[in-house]
């Protein structure tokens, strides 16, 4: 069906759906088998020259706008577990089953998943892969290019190509799997993928810690990782988040807060936590055990996708970096989630903001984070402001060789025009 366009041939109306960014696609394809996927490319190649995948579209305004009118390709409908041999933990899923209907036929194993998703209900796997999203447990699980050994992927020249493999020692040929993370659907779209998976532990402990501000977060870091202790997340949460997270959480909290995650068997987990009081030397902090810290869980990984003012960002720095980068935001302006232990800050802008003075805000924390090695992206904000703020961040020598890499994948620009970093920066 024709639909209504405007003179550059974007579509007026919603009938096909969001591409993201104001924008409707020309037209849906919902493939079901990785064939029909094929067919839905080869003929959008030839009618629009653009196609845009999606798994669950919870992060379709990820990025940067649409480039040019064309097609979604739905494939939330390709959701079949290939196998499963749970005894090797690995497991190879097509890429459009949600992350929550994956981690229950995981749990069915007394196994899990290693990444956090928020909205894993709605988000799929290979979206979740294609944005390479991780949460508060990316300290002890890992990334989601550590736990990916396999791929196949379906490319701008409608052939489903394959990489990596099904076991876990597999390492010949150009490692497709961690080149497809992270990609933003910009190389082909994922059909399927095999990842490493481990036991669920036997048991989870949370604590909660009140901090008087963030002067002594990287003493704590420094005691950490010289400790015994293995937590498999250390958060530090400004008051404005701390009142955000805990409120998910059914918890009380408007402090600087350290939230430190151990999961172990049940001894393990009881002795980090006595530990913890030791090293920290105090004792006036709560702790969330078992059931009892899956809202705490759910909270830390939804913040990043809380929408409480008019922009957010993230920020990649070394961890000792944290504790110095926190402490001018001022508590009233920004809600901050540090990942301390990896070094990623959450920044989620409250109230009101004009264009002007989020520029200016956005410009002087990536200054101090490219100072120190790291960078600073834009995770959410108007797309008429998308440009100026550079949502990607500061260039980096390595734009050159990702563009090289489009360019041999992908050369007549078909998969996810415009959207990721390099393209007219
Ligand atoms: C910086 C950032 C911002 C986020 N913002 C939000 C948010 O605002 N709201 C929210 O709910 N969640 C957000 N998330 C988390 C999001 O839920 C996860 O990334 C999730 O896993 C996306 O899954 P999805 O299936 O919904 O992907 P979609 O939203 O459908 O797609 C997201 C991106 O991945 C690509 N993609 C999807 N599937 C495939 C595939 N099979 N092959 C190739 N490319 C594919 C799409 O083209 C698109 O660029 C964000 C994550 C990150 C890292």
């Amino acid at each position: 069906m024709k639909r209504e366009a405007d003179a550059l041939g974007w579509p007026e109306t919603s009938g096909a759906g969001p591409l993201g960014d104001g924008r409707f696609a020309t037209a849906v394809h919902r493939p079901s088998t990785v064939d029909e996927l094929c067919d839905a490319v080869r003929a959008e190649v030839e009618n629009s020259g653009a196609v845009y995948p999606q798994g669950g579209a919870s992060a379709l305004d990820y990025g940067r706008p649409p480039g040019r009118p064309g097609a979604a390709v739905d494939v939330s409908s390709l959701n079949r577990i290939v196998d499963y041999p749970h005894a090797d933990m690995t497991i190879t899923v097509q890429a459009g089953m949600s992350v929550a209907a994956l981690q229950g036929i995981l749990a069915e194993q007394n196994q899990r998943l290693l990444i956090d998703v928020p909205r894993p209900d709605r988000a799929t796997l290979g979206g979740a892969l294609a944005t390479g999203v991780c949460g508060p447990r990316r300290l002890g699980l890992g990334r989601p290019r550590d736990s990916i050994i396999g791929v196949s992927f379906v490319t701008s020249n409608a052939v489903e190509v394959k990489g990596g493999g099904r076991v876990v020692k597999n390492v010949a040929g150009y490692d497709f799997p961690k080149l497809l993370t992270g990609s933003m659907g910009t190389l082909g779209i994922i059909t399927q993928a095999t990842l490493k998976v481990r036991p669920l532990p036997g048991a989870s402990a949370l604590i909660w810690l009140r901090a008087d501000g963030p002067e002594r977060l990287d003493e704590w870091l420094v005691g950490f990782g010289a400790s015994a202790l293995r937590p498999v997340a250390v958060e530090f949460l400004n008051p404005t988040a701390a009142r955000i997270i805990a409120g998910a959480a059914g918890l009380a909290g408007d402090s600087w807060t350290l939230v430190v995650g151990i999961e172990d068997d049940v001894n393990s987990v009881a002795w980090q936590v006595d530990r913890f009081r030791t090293e920290i030397g105090r004792s006036d902090f709560d702790v969330l055990r078992d059931e009892a810290t899956a809202p705490l869980w759910k909270a830390l990984t939804e913040f990043q996708v809380e929408t409480p003012g008019a922009f957010a960002c993230s920020a990649s720095l070394r961890p000792s970096r944290v504790a110095a980068f926190l402490a001018d935001l001022p508590p009233e302006r920004w809600a901050l989630q540090a990942h301390a232990g990896v070094g990623v800050v959450r920044m989620q802008a409250i109230g009101e903001w004009s264009e002007d003075e989020a520029a200016a805000a956005v410009a002087a924390k990536r200054a101090q984070a490219v100072g120190d090695g790291g960078n600073l992206i834009v995770t959410r904000c108007p797309t008429s402001w998308k440009a100026r703020l550079r949502v990607w961040g500061e260039p980096r020598a390595d734009w050159a060789l990702g563009r090289a890499v489009k360019a041999a994948l992908d050369p007549r620009n078909v998969m996810n025009p415009g959207r990721f970093v390099g393209e007219d920066e």
